[in-house]
């Protein structure tokens, strides 16, 4: 596929913005690692798509890295006020079904491996089997955060048409989809 219909199909799906960028402008930093350790968001230890549970960090970068060429994509949602915790988790939920739409939309398509990173926890179950210590009930479909990979969203998405902050009163979720050579141009 051409960048262009990458960043179409990405598009097709839901996205409000994407852009295809060479591989070697994935910010990717260990620093990230001790973020999720710090469990801001309660998701460490309790999702098979976060920490500890995804792998080490220093492997998932260098997976990161193998990578010649990353679809970046976001959506924007709009929330009442930065107190509007249902619009936040509205929005993620978006982000989640549009994420899944390019999931088979990509899988579809590609003729070599690719690496599906979304945003925050997998978010697929209302409760991760994590929990419960009972096995992943959508290996198939659970996509990782991106920073839980080591990336860091803001400074990739830097000098790219996908804008970190959207303005007041929005929320902004991102995802990447690294693939090969053989799935460009
Ligand atoms: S699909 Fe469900 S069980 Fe698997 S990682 Fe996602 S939330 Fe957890």
């Amino acid at each position: 596929m051409s960048p262009g219909a990458w960043e179409q199909l990405a598009l097709s799906c839901g996205a409000d913005k994407a852009a295809v960028i060479p591989g070697d402008r994935v910010v990717v930093h260990p620093s990230f690692r001790e973020i999720c350790e710090k469990n801001s968001c309660g998701q460490y230890g309790k999702c098979y798509m976060c920490p500890p549970f995804v792998g080490e960090i220093g492997d998932l970068m260098d997976r990161v890295r193998g990578f010649p060429y990353g679809l970046l994509y976001q959506t924007i949602s709009s929330i009442e006020d930065s107190f509007d915790f249902e619009g936040m988790q509205a929005a993620s939920r978006a982000h989640v079904q549009m994420s899944q739409r390019l999931l088979d939309a990509h899988r579809g398509r590609t003729k070599g491996e690719t690496l599906h990173l979304a945003s925050g926890a997998c978010g697929l179950c209302e409760s991760c089997a994590a929990r419960s210590g009972e096995p992943c009930r959508f290996p198939d479909r659970a996509l990782p955060s991106m920073e839980s990979y080591g990336i860091d969203v803001y400074n990739t998405t830097k000098d790219t048409p996908l804008k970190y902050i959207n303005g007041q009163n929005t929320v902004t979720h991102f995802g990447i989809v690294l693939y090969g050579e053989e799935d460009h141009g």
